[in-house]
């Protein structure tokens, strides 16, 4: 019988007038974006902690440490095609992907399905297993304001050979 295993994955940071959106690779048309070490993709992360735990092997950080020179500039969506690699060197294939980004004053809806292809190249599942939702948390808090934008996201992986 298959051993599933799952992950989940949550990541929040702050938005800054002037900076670039970056969610799920897509760049996304705003007023506002991330000013933090990599460009800042909060799914991205969200997906890579995931993806971590369904292995029980760290998080993000110790995988892409923050003070490594080389993740200054770099783009989030290379981690997730990264971190896809070394889930199946780990021995797993990654079945589905849901997530949610929560945003309020910013229309994700449009760009979801580039998101979606994003993730789906990267991690090398069909396009059919990737989900991305949107939320815009009702106008309440600091994503319903604008101030910050988070992702939460679910992985399911299953043992290769089994
Ligand atoms: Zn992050």
């Amino acid at each position: 019988m298959a051993t599933f295993r799952t992950g989940i994955g949550h990541d929040i940071h702050r938005l800054v007038p002037g900076c670039t959106l970056v969610l799920g690779g897509v760049t996304v048309p705003a007023d506002r974006g991330f000013d933090t070490h990599s460009d800042g993709d909060v799914l991205s992360h969200a997906l890579v902690d995931a993806l971590a735990g369904a292995i029980a092997d760290g998080d993000l950080g110790v995988h892409f440490p923050e003070d490594d020179p080389d993740a200054e500039d770099a783009r989030s969506l290379d981690f997730v095609t990264s971190f896809g690699e070394h889930v199946r060197q780990a021995g797993y294939a990654v079945v589905n992907v849901d997530s949610f980004v929560v945003l309020g004053p910013i229309k994700l809806r449009p760009h979801l399905d580039a998101m979606r292809a994003n993730i789906a190249e990267a991690l090398k599942i069909p396009l059919a297993n990737v989900s991305v939702k949107a939320r815009s948390n009702d106008g309440l808090g600091l994503e319903g304001d604008g101030v910050a934008c988070s992702a939460w996201v679910g992985v399911l992986i299953q043992p290769v050979n089994d």
